[in-house]
């Protein structure tokens, strides 16, 4: 699979962003939200990112606040709470984005496509009529039209308005 415009990703290959150095839904403890590691927004609850390697512009991820593997693990209120934030992520993208639709879901343990399956998260991808994946399975080619940080500029003011 080959990504064009990535200019993130010589960020990944320098290795400047700490992926090594622990859980990305465990990053920036305590803080609202922060664009170095691309949190949107947390509460006692649960965290929102940005996919770093996203399938497609505004493709967000939501996970509990707490580091758990399982669905079992969680509890009635922050189910609760995950579902709501799902509910608000595609209110926020369809009012930034302006999506057609979209692809929510949820991949449960490696076997399954999680890429960090210590820490359960929730996939967000925005989708548009005649978007890339007729491109992706043609060329192997991947089109991501908009950078992370103008995405990020773009998405932030909407989490934090109540
Ligand atoms: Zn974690």
């Amino acid at each position: 699979m080959k990504t064009l415009w990535t200019p993130w990703r010589m960020e990944y290959i320098e290795g400047k962003n700490g992926r090594e150095s622990g859980c990305i839904f465990c990053a920036a403890p305590g803080q609202p939200h922060s664009a170095k590691d691309l949190i949107l927004y947390r509460d006692p609850a649960l965290v929102v990112l940005m996919n770093r390697f996203p399938y497609a512009n505004g493709h967000l991820l939501v996970a509990p606040a707490r580091h758990v593997a399982d669905l079992c693990n969680l509890s009635a209120e922050e189910n609760a709470s995950i579902a709501a934030m799902l509910t608000r992520c595609s209110t926020i993208l369809r009012k930034t984005h302006n999506p057609d639709g979209f692809n929510i879901g949820l991949n449960l343990g490696e076997v399954a496509g999680a890429g960090l399956a210590s820490h359960l998260h929730w996939h967000i991808v925005p989708r548009w009529h005649g978007d890339h994946n007729y491109m992706t399975v043609l060329a192997e080619v991947r089109t991501i039209p908009e950078h992370l940080d103008n995405t990020f500029a773009r998405l932030l003011p909407e989490f934090q308005a109540q």
